[in-house]
């Protein structure tokens, strides 16, 4: 039956529980404070508790401390808070090594952040959600799933995030009859503490300038929307999507 909600109604998620892990700075953050603004009752769920708890009080939050690598914890907190509705997976890492000189212990951290960490929330927040037949995840992906990212080698963070995509798929396969959506999102280089490196490095900083075709990095709250959208009655019709947030540097 047709939705009799004006559409901008749609966008609105009045109400909800949203948890976004990796939302003490960056990328998360801006994402938090807009699933706030959009109505949500929002929880924080990262690491860092210094920071953390000041940007859950900035939004109206609350803040649990959270490693997503730790299933336990993961597991625990899903279960204390069994109302979550929107799920947002964006805690993750980057290790900046060549292939060849890759440690071992860099790539299992970057392997264990940005995949394990998504799938541990993922399953543990989503059986409250298939029970409730409602509920919508959606991770932060990047575009280096897509593209292999130059001049700075990561492999393992390319590989990674290319996991977080099928992922995103897959389960988004499995729950689409049952209520669950499962899509994510895919920036380009965006001005974070994590990018903060590359920017201070003169040849990377040329080269990440010079391959986006609108010629700057993002800025934080420019992915905020893209999550509010799909975490929203808007996507209704939307599940296994990656959407790509770049200024167009996959496309060139
Ligand atoms: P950031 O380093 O500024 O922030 C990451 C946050 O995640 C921090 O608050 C940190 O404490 C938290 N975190 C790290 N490990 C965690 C763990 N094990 N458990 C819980 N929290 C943890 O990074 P950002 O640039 O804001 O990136 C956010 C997400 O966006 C990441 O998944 C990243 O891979 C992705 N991304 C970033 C860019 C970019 O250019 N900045 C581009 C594409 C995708």
């Amino acid at each position: 039956a047709p939705d009799p909600r004006p559409i901008l109604d749609l966008f609105r998620i009045g109400g909800r529980h949203a948890v976004v892990t990796g939302a003490a700075q960056g990328i998360g953050f801006e994402i938090a404070k807009g699933l706030a603004q959009a109505g949500a009752r929002v929880t924080i769920a990262d690491l860092n508790p210094d920071v953390g708890e000041a940007a859950a009080a900035s939004i109206g939050g609350t803040f649990e401390v959270l490693d997503v690598t730790d299933v336990a914890a993961v597991a625990a907190l899903a279960a204390r808070l069994p109302d979550v509705e929107i799920l947002v997976n964006n805690a993750g890492i980057v290790r900046n090594t060549p292939a060849e000189d890759t440690p071992d212990d860099d790539w299992r951290a970057v392997m264990t952040v940005n995949v394990d960490g998504v799938f541990w929330c993922c399953r543990e927040f989503g059986r409250a959600m298939l029970a409730r037949g409602r509920g919508s995840i959606v991770s932060t992906a990047s575009m280096s799933g897509m593209i292999s990212n130059h001049p700075q080698p990561q492999a393992a963070y390319n590989a990674s995030k290319a996991a977080v995509i099928h992922l995103t798929r897959s389960l988004a396969g499995e729950w689409a009859s049952r209520g669950v959506r499962v899509n994510c999102v895919s920036p380009g280089y965006t001005a974070t503490p994590m990018t903060k490196r590359g920017l201070d490095t003169p040849e990377w900083r040329a080269t990440w300038l010079g391959e986006t075709p609108m010629g700057r990095l993002a800025e934080p709250f420019e992915i905020a929307p893209a999550v509010l959208y799909l975490a929203s009655d808007a996507a209704s019709f939307v599940t296994g999507h990656s959407l790509v947030v770049d200024g167009g540097y996959v496309c060139w």
